[in-house]
């Protein structure tokens, strides 16, 4: 990773300075050489999932060339080949999420499926050619056809069919004459590369399934290394940018578009996908925890999903700067969450206003201040941006503390609130703790302290010093509400391992969500509106959640705590 000091600029118009990442390396020599005016490129979703951490890679990467290049462009492809998983459910997710995530498609949304009539005609064109053939085989004998990396593959007894039954079978597929399995179209290439993605391809299969734009009208449907070569020349895509697993796929994708001597061949270029620490990215394993509610849906604050982020209180900035942070390269690696988390501090520290809740909290009596009286006392918002202002707290007889800034039994270094200590309550004043009220089983039901009217403000005029400075909010004034406090899904940093037969599912944190019912939060928190993130001093950010706050009662989610284990192992290293 180069360079993580980088700052929350958006996208890397601003990164003159640093080297260029080798795709913009490659684009920048074929701008000047004149091979192309302005990169085009496209961010191709297939529409079975939500769109995830590592999709947002995909779409800085590609939307990114085409803000930072004048003339460029970047297209919306939806790779809907595949009816049986497909549904516009995950259209609509995945325009919202890119929208989100500040970048405009405008007349370039594409479906892939609005091309199964150019499809049909590019396949019939290979089969007349001689270049591809109706084959019989069940999927399960081409399979075993095929051979492995060191032993040939076997020719398919359907294999040298003419043209012209080909052309007459493939007809017959389309209109429905076969079920789903009994022949599809391949590819004429050779059974002896040493790449098994050009022995013989399939390139289409019989499938009896509506699909969600095209509805009955197809029973045969084109597959991904047919498609997607297609769907970018089609385009006029310059670059196909793509993650190192299509790395092998490329000879196809260049034999697909020489054969059909296409006017358009864009440049396949590999980069390496994103993995996280203690988190899953795959598709498949995000909807097994949807399905099975191991959460409560692709957008629960936990998931790494870009509507979970969201809902969890990421801001776009700070995942683009995370993007940015990693950079682009041709090496599969495991990245630190705390990186990302890194990221999202950053931007919050910067731009969020500061409030204060007690999530578990103890009473505290103050019993030299007059039983109803309500002081209205000032409270800054931000510090790091005077020109967020200032609000009121209300300051009442009883006050809610945390409980764990109490102890009965303190040792030195314990500079908070004890038996006869004095603190200072942030932004209004000392007090001392006078006496521990308990109940018959020994435990502390309140506190009753005093407080000095001098130190209003949180200074004393004598010049004494306290050492600690400790949060509260009115008992009387306090807004109740739901916080909900989200860990990691994962109890292991690498979740995808697959040893002793366990499966990610086995990797669960049990303890991922914690409810607290009732936190005591400052009165100005019950005007949030959903979505609106805060620092809740000394406890971590927090943003009012988009989807539960209800009848304007808001629900606070835990973006993250204000640790930052990524800075720290930065300054060790
Ligand atoms: P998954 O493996 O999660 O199912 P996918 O690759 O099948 O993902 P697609 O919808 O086909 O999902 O992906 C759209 C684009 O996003 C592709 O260009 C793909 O390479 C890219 N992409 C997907 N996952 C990652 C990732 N982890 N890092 C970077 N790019 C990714
Ligand atoms: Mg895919």
């Amino acid at each position: 990773m180069g360079n993580q000091e980088n700052t929350l600029e958006e996208g890397n118009n601003d990164a003159k300075s640093e080297s260029l990442d080798f795709i913009r390396e490659i684009i920048a020599n074929d701008l000047s050489s004149g091979k192309h005016e302005a990169p085009v490129t496209r961010f191709p979703p297939e529409p079975n999932g939500y769109i995830h951490i590592g999709h947002a890679k995909s779409i800085c990467l590609n939307f990114g060339l085409s803000k930072e290049n004048k003339g460029g462009a970047c297209h919306l492809r939806f790779d809907d080949t595949n009816p049986v998983k497909e549904d516009s459910e995950y259209v609509d997710s995945i325009k919202q999420d890119v929208s989100w995530l500040g970048f405009e498609w405008g007349d370039n949304l594409f479906f892939a499926s609005d091309y199964f009539d150019k499809l049909y005609d590019f396949a019939q064109k290979l089969i007349k050619e001689g270049k591809a053939y109706v084959c019989d085989l069940s999927l399960d004998e081409i399979a075993e056809h095929r051979g492995s990396p060191k032993t040939p593959g076997k020719k398919s007894p359907y294999r040298d069919r003419s043209p012209e039954e080909n052309i007459d079978l493939f007809k017959r597929m389309r209109d429905g004459e076969f079920d789903d399995g009994t022949k599809v179209l391949r590819a004429k290439i050779d059974m002896t590369s040493p790449n098994l993605h050009m022995r013989d391809p399939v390139l289409y299969r019989i499938r009896k399934i509506a699909h969600h734009r095209t509805g009955d009208k197809w029973c045969i449907y084109p597959m991904y290394d047919f498609t997607h070569c297609l769907s970018d020349s089609i385009e006029g895509i310059t670059h196909s940018l793509c993650t190192l697993e299509f790395e092998v796929h490329r000879p196809l994708y260049d034999w697909v578009l020489a054969k059909l001597s296409v006017e358009c061949h864009p440049r396949q270029i590999e980069f390496a996908r994103l993995n996280l620490t203690y988190t899953v990215l795959s598709k498949r394993k995000l909807l097994v925890l949807v399905e099975e509610a191991y959460v409560s849906g692709w957008d629960d604050p936990r998931m790494p999903t870009v509507s979970g982020l969201r809902r969890r209180g990421f801001t776009p900035a700070s995942i683009k700067a995370f993007c940015h942070a990693i950079g682009v390269t041709k090496f599969n690696g495991l990245t630190d969450v705390a990186l990302l988390e890194h990221s999202l501090r950053q931007d919050l520290n910067e731009t969020v206003e500061r409030r204060l809740a007690v999530l578990n909290p103890i009473k505290v009596v103050i019993t030299n201040f007059q039983e109803e009286r309500v002081e209205d006392l000032e409270a800054v918002n931000n510090p790091k941006n005077p020109e967020a202002g200032t609000r009121i707290m209300p300051f009442t007889r009883e006050i809610y503390i945390e409980k764990d800034d109490f102890m009965e039994d303190p040792p030195n270094k314990f500079f908070r609130l004890g038996p006869g200590r004095e603190v200072r309550l942030r932004f209004a004043y000392f007090i001392t703790c006078q006496e521990v009220i308990k109940n018959d089983a020994g435990e502390i039901v309140e506190l009753h302290c005093t407080y000095d009217p001098e130190t209003r403000g949180g200074n004393a005029p004598d010049g004494r010093k306290v050492k600690g400075t400790i949060h509260w909010v009115s008992a009387a004034k306090a807004f109740e509400t739901k916080v909900r406090l989200y860990d990691r899904l994962f109890t292991t940093e690498d979740p995808n391992k697959e040893e002793d037969g366990k499966t990610f599912l086995d990797y669960i944190n049990e303890s991922s969500l914690e409810i607290i019912a009732d936190a005591k939060l400052e009165p100005s928190l019950s005007e949030a509106t959903p979505g609106e993130s805060f620092q809740f001093e000394r406890l971590g950010y927090f943003c009012a959640d988009l989807k539960d706050s209800e009848n304007g009662t808001p629900v606070f989610n835990r973006t993250t705590t204000l640790r930052d284990t990524w800075s720290k192992q930065k300054n060790k290293s």
